[in-house]
């Protein structure tokens, strides 16, 4: 946005809520300033914005920008490329919410959230990495929901006389009102669901009618994601609430009339509304810059999510900084007999077993983007084929993975319980010396340690993203 008084760019300041000029001072409200780009009317009255869109050419990611700019990084993929820019139309949205949280207050926010984390590696703080906090407005679908209808539904008691036991069936109805405002979703396939969830909630009621001049300084999301894909889920936590809050009405509990009953009766209607919600994004390339980790900061609370992978080094320094002390600690506090001895180790290993399990299961989730359901609609959309071909693909992989990484736990525990059932006698008769046992431990508290170390590449793995797989976006378009 130029400045009326000197022709400088000027930015949305969240501090003020004013439009400034850094170069000299002049203010302005964004409400009353002019719009900063051409708005196209639709021919269902719907309303577009006709701004600059830039596209990432190693991921796909589109960015769009009411301002003149050069866009020198990618926020999603984390590369250092120009993006190339192009003027599109983008469906304007109905409301925005205003960045709240300034610059210095995200990048202190985040610092403070890595300086917490012992194992996150240190390249993440640096301030080269930090400057890159892009702010972003997403757009998300905010629908409002209103029953239409009363509640009706069966309900049964049961008496007992003697003997008998009658069974009264009823059905009861109720007239009910009630008015749901401000679910929202983001409407953006490259923002990932958890990223979104984790730093939920927006207060949507601080939300003010769309105007150009809040987007000086700042980006916007496309929106890809189509009003319908989050209905359901919107209409499915509405009409739960419904039937629990009904659930305790007298006239539905003395009738025996269960909550999922009375949800079967709830009808709704939606209204989705386009807004733009306020978040900080930084994308990290780890080392070898093949995988990203991000951190987003919530515009409007300031409330920080991040991708913590864990650093070899630290982690290796910071297990033996530990577990000295306690082994050393155990080994004086108990006596070590040999039975105790095995079923420690084969109590740690199983622990390490299920650890290992659970991490591995999150990992393929994330990395099938399963827990994405915006994304889930664009590739469904776009690439169904494809999409089922990586669903082959990783069914292939995953049992033989997960081998690879518990072989050597359950190796530990055979090995231990074997020494364990050669002194019981039970299968062979062959005494084992008490050296047998701490020799068996070892070698099983090696393969623990071992499993570990997948366990951290596992989850590296869980908390670093593929950004190559935001190129599925805008496969429609090419076509
Ligand atoms: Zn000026
Ligand atoms: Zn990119």
């Amino acid at each position: 946005m130029k400045c009326s008084g000197c022709g400088a760019e000027m930015r949305f300041d969240p501090a003020t809520q004013m439009v400034v000029c850094g170069h000299c001072g002049t203010v302005k409200d964004p409400f009353f300033a002019e719009e900063q780009c051409r708005i196209v009317e639709g021919s269902q009255g719907e309303s577009y914005l006709e701004a600059e869109v830039y596209q990432c050419p190693q991921c796909g990611a589109k960015l769009l920008s009411t301002d003149e700019t050069a866009v020198t990084f990618c926020s999603y993929c984390g590369s250092s490329v120009v993006l190339e820019g192009r003027l599109e139309q983008e469906q304007k949205p109905d409301y925005i919410i205003p960045f709240k949280k300034t610059r210095e207050e995200v990048e202190k926010l985040y610092k403070h959230k890595v300086s917490r984390s012992l194992f996150a590696p240190s390249y993440m703080k640096s301030d080269d990495v930090v400057s890159k906090f892009r702010g972003i407005y997403m757009p998300y679908w905010v629908y409002a929901l209103t029953n239409t209808s009363g509640l009706r539904a069966k309900g049964k008691t049961e008496e007992r006389h003697g003997d008998y036991v009658y069974t009264n069936n009823y059905l009861v109805s109720a007239s009910y009102d009630a008015k749901y405002s401000g679910l929202s979703f983001d409407a953006s396939s490259a923002f990932s669901d958890s990223l979104s969830e984790a730093i939920a909630p927006f207060d949507v009621h601080a939300r003010v009618p769309f105007k150009t001049a809040y987007m000086a300084g700042f980006y916007a999301d496309t929106r890809d994601v189509k009003p319908y894909v989050y209905i359901d889920n919107a209409s499915e936590i509405v009409s739960r609430d419904i039937a629990r809050k009904a659930a305790l009405n007298p006239a539905f509990r003395k009738h025996g009339a269960t909550e999922t009953e009375i949800e079967k009766s709830v009808t709704l209607r939606t209204e989705p509304t386009g807004g733009y919600f306020p978040v900080w994004f930084l994308a990290v390339q780890t080392r070898d810059k093949k995988r990203v980790s991000y951190a987003v900061v919530n515009g409007q609370t300031g409330r920080v999510a991040a991708d913590m992978p864990i650093d070899f080094g630290k982690y290796l320094l910071g297990s033996l900084i530990l577990a000295v002390p306690i082994f050393l600690l155990l080994a004086l506090a108990i006596p070590m007999t040999p039975a105790i001895l095995t079923f420690t180790v084969i109590a740690f290993a199983l622990f390490s077993l299920l650890l290992a399990n659970t991490l591995l299961n999150q990992v393929y989730t994330r990395e099938m983007q399963y827990d994405d359901e915006g994304l889930q609609f664009v590739l469904d959309r776009s690439s169904d084929k494809k999409r089922y071909q990586m669903f082959e693909n990783m069914k292939r992989i995953k049992a033989p993975e997960k081998i690879r990484t518990t072989w050597k736990v359950l190796a530990g525990m055979v090995i231990m319980f074997l020494v364990w059932l050669a002194n019981t006698k039970v299968l062979v008769s062959v005494t084992a010396s008490d050296l047998w046992y701490y020799g068996a431990a070892i070698v099983s508290i090696l393969l623990n340690i071992w499993t570990f170390f997948d366990i951290v590449k596992a989850y590296n793995k869980l908390t670093t993203r593929k950004p190559a797989q935001l190129g599925a976006r805008g496969g429609d378009e090419r076509a």
